[in-house]
């Protein structure tokens, strides 16, 4: 097993375009999947690029469309840049510890596809998309398109994610719960994220996601459109048939469900607030 630690990109696309290679950028998920016991490095079974020490992969800025997140930065980077709007702010605050989130990075939390992730569902409910390279070009997708099961990504060998785009949309309301065993740093039992633009009678966007309530985030566009109508019931209705979590050693398939249908109701009564005025 070799491992590798290039200091800017191309060097990784080059390795990766030739090595059968595992990328690790934080380790915080990486590591602790190939552990065996305390003390004891882990066991790849590839050999390793490290990609924490490119810099391009930490660049974050913005144009009159989106704001362009390096998927290396950290969630402590993430959260001292002053381009990266307040909601990331509370979503990171609930994630694992400091120490953990000097580590862990925004791309590893989406290229692991935990449907317990925590940035998954403000990624999906902000409608983020993925800038993914490698040495033969690159490629832009939706996240709902990225993930494709629990634990699984569209990514293709040689890539690596590099950027998540934020489209840059007005919204004037935010809500967002993570609901774990413990106040800090819990794995999550159900996480919601919800943004919306409501003026008196009017909501012009609506849009809202939930983590740990299904094999990958759960968004249900059609749900969002019959919201976006004022027809509440139809909605919860679709919701309700979309929602299909599972017994584990975290939670109940049923709290689950009623949780998320709260949290999304508890959502809805502040759209329905605005709404009306
Ligand atoms: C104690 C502890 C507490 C935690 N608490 C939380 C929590 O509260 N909420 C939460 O969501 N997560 C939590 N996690 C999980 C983890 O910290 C996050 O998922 C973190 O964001 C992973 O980022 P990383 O950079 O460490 O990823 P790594 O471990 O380096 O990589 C994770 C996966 O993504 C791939 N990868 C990483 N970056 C890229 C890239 N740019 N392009 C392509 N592939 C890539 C790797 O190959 C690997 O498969 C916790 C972990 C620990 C150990």
């Amino acid at each position: 097993m070799e491992s590798f630690k290039p200091l800017n990109i191309e060097e990784a696309f080059d390795i990766l375009s030739v090595k059968d290679a595992i990328i690790v950028a934080g380790g915080t998920d990486a590591m602790v999947k190939r552990r065996t016991e305390p003390g004891i490095v882990p066991e790849f079974e590839n050999d390793v690029v490290f990609i924490n020490g490119i810099r391009e992969l930490k660049n974050i800025n913005s144009d009159e469309n989106y704001i362009y997140i390096g998927a290396g930065c950290t969630y402590t980077e993430a959260a001292e840049n002053e381009l990266i709007p307040d909601c990331f702010r509370t979503v990171i605050a609930d994630i694992a510890t400091p120490a953990i989130r000097n580590a862990g990075t925004l791309g590893g939390n989406v290229c692991n596809a935990s449907p317990a992730a925590d940035i998954l569902p403000l990624l999906y409910a902000l409608e983020a998309k993925l800038l993914i390279e490698s040495k033969s070009g690159n490629r832009t997708i939706p996240i709902e398109d990225f993930v494709v099961g629990p634990g699984r990504t569209d990514l293709k060998k040689g890539e690596i994610l590099t950027c998540i785009k934020i489209p840059l949309k007005e919204y004037n309301l935010f809500y967002y719960k993570k609901v774990g065993t413990r106040k800090a740093a819990a794995i999550s039992k159900i996480s919601f994220a919800g943004f919306a633009n409501v003026k008196t009678g009017k909501i012009k966007e609506f849009h809202a996601a939930f983590g740990s309530v299904g094999p990958t985030t759960v968004r249900v566009k059609k749900a969002e459109e019959e919201i976006k109508e004022m027809n509440i019931d139809e909605a919860l209705q679709l919701y309700g048939n979309s929602i299909n979590p599972i017994d584990d050693q975290r939670s109940t398939a049923i709290y689950r469900k009623k949780v998320s249908m709260n949290l999304l109701k508890d959502f809805i009564g502040k759209v329905e607030e605005k709404y009306n005025g």
